[in-house]
């Protein structure tokens, strides 16, 4: 006999998506949230709440963000993001890696399914901080990522919580779930430990969103690879991969990029992991507006290959593969107003100085007189007859470096100037479980798992390599959303 028709393990993003989803189909649901209540909520609370979602113009906008302001869509060039541009974004960073039909599941249903969120009590802002530059007075979206929930991560996890609690959904906070109970008909149920004490939990369905393996170092070295112990963990500590382990064991298949994760710069002196009176500010991603030096004082990437949204992902694994794995980002006066606001926190380790003589001198554990050899030799290779412009690709290049910048080069030459230093912060992992297109995990025989879906972190398949910004939360609310529904539709029929 069930105790509950669904029990969803995780409460993040995702995990409270499905819970919504299945409730909304007559379920009777149970969220296992592992945190405590002052630390629930997983990778989604950290974030800055950016979602990417398809629209074909400022009326698809409205619908989203009724409260936009004739004036403010009048002030702003939002663009398109069509269907064709989310899919060609996710083809080309994961160099045509991604699982097509889960891809395209992710694109199809990104609109409706942020509609859907509004519904249930989500609100939608534009990213007018971080994702447009004002231009003759206009702000212009660019790469392909508009808008962010109302309050962040934090607001979003405590609008879905809300919801949740609203709706008449259950939720333990500081119960882990330990392994699921199967057998030759599938899952029906969970073990979990919850005050002290191993108990079960029963029922007809259950979906898994209990994030991926990044917050455990010893699986990060295994599967990551040597160094990736190293790392420091952006996010919330609760995610190690039992999700993962659990489906294993119970004869999943596993899918996905397992040695490849997100990982981003992040400040050096950061906490083992994420701090939530922080959030996201550690990371420092206005890089394309400078230039990266490493230890050896030589830069090892093109900072400017591409929108930031579309490198920041795979440069931390850059970092981390540096002597004493951290680098620091050196700008000057000139860009400074482009910097983000992370860059204006209180726990940056952050040097200025009048010269670049001065400022090598100050980079700790860097090799001064390479490092001034390497930022001469940039100034002097950037095409300043190219027009600096920080919406577009704008072109300009460095010429003849070995290690080129393609766009938004600027010659270090006006002070005061100023390096962050950064090491690698990994966001979570790519590998994970295999599902289908109804969210339902598939065993290693090729059939799915009756009774069993997951969603969000722990699904493998979608990014391979990188990752396109704020893809994180909108794959965990599409999957989420056809998981829960999916596990209600068992828990009918059995
Ligand atoms: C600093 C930072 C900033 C980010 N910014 C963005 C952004 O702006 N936009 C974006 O799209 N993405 C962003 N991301 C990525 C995004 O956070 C994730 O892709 C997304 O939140 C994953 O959602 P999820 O629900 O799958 O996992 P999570 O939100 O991590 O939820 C997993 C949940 O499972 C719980 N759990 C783990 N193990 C167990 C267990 N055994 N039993 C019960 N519960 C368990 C955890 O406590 C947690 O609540 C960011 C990530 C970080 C760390």
């Amino acid at each position: 006999m069930a105790d509950r028709d669904v029990i969803v393990v995780g409460g993040g993003n995702a995990a409270l998506c499905a819970a919504l989803a299945a409730r909304e189909r007559g379920a009777s649901v149970l969220v296992l949230e592992r945190a405590p209540e002052a630390e629930a909520g997983g990778n989604s609370r950290f974030t800055a709440g950016a979602m990417r979602v398809v629209y074909n113009g400022v009326d698809d906008l409205r619908r989203l963000m009724p409260d936009l302001t004739d004036d403010e869509v009048a002030r702003t060039d939002f663009g398109t993001y069509t269907e064709a541009q989310f899919l060609d974004d996710m083809g080309r960073v994961t160099q045509y890696r991604c699982d097509p039909d889960l891809t395209e599941l992710l694109v199809k249903r990104s609109f409706e399914t942020l509609l859907w969120m509004r519904a249930k009590g989500i609100r939608f802002v534009p990213i007018w901080g971080r994702q447009a530059f004002k231009v003759d007075g206009r702000f212009k979206f660019w790469g392909g990522l508009t808008v962010e929930a109302w309050g962040g991560g934090p607001g979003l996890v405590e609008g879905l919580t809300r919801a949740a609690r609203k709706d008449g959904i259950e939720i333990w906070y500081s119960a882990r779930a330990l392994s699921l109970i199967a057998d030759d008909e599938g899952v029906h149920g969970v073990r979990l430990r919850r005050e002290g004490r191993t108990i079960e939990a029963r029922a007809k369905a259950v979906v898994l969103a209990a994030g991926g393996f990044q917050a455990d170092p010893e699986w990060r070295a295994r599967y990551l690879g040597p160094g990736w112990d190293l790392a420091k963990v952006r996010g919330t500590r609760f995610n190690t991969g039992d999700g993962i382990r659990m489906a294993l064991e119970a004869g999943a298949a596993a899918a996905g990029n397992w040695s490849g994760c997100h990982a981003v710069g992040w400040e050096r002196n950061a906490p083992e992991f994420g701090d939530l009176a922080v959030g996201d500010a550690f990371q420092k991603h206005s890089y394309p507006f400078g230039i990266m030096i490493n230890a050896e004082g030589r830069r090892f990437v093109d900072e400017g290959a591409d929108f930031r949204n579309y490198t920041y992902a795979r440069y931390g694994r850059e970092i981390l593969a540096q002597p004493g794995q951290f680098a620091w980002q050196i700008f000057d006066a000139r860009v400074k107003h482009l910097l983000r606001d992370e860059y204006r926190i209180r726990q940056v380790t952050k040097r200025t100085a009048d010269s670049l003589e001065e400022l090598v001198r100050k980079l700790d554990d860097v090799d001064a007189i390479q490092a001034l050899k390497e930022i001469r030799a940039y100034n002097a290779a950037v095409r300043t007859d190219i027009p600096f412009d920080p919406n577009v690709k704008d072109g300009r290049r460095t010429e003849g470096l070995s290690v080129p910048k393609s766009n938004w080069a600027h010659a270090l030459d006006t002070p005061p100037f100023e390096a962050y230093a950064v090491t690698c912060g990994i966001t979570f992992t790519f590998g994970g479980l295999r599902i289908d297109t109804d969210a339902q995990v598939i065993s290693s025989d090729g059939d799915p798992i009756p009774g069993l879906c997951a969603a969000g972190e722990l699904v493998g398949g979608i990014f391979y390599f990188n990752y396109p910004g704020g893809t994180g939360l909108t794959n965990g609310a599409v999957f989420g959303r056809i998981a829960g529904s999916t596990a209600a539709g068992y828990a009918a029929a059995r």
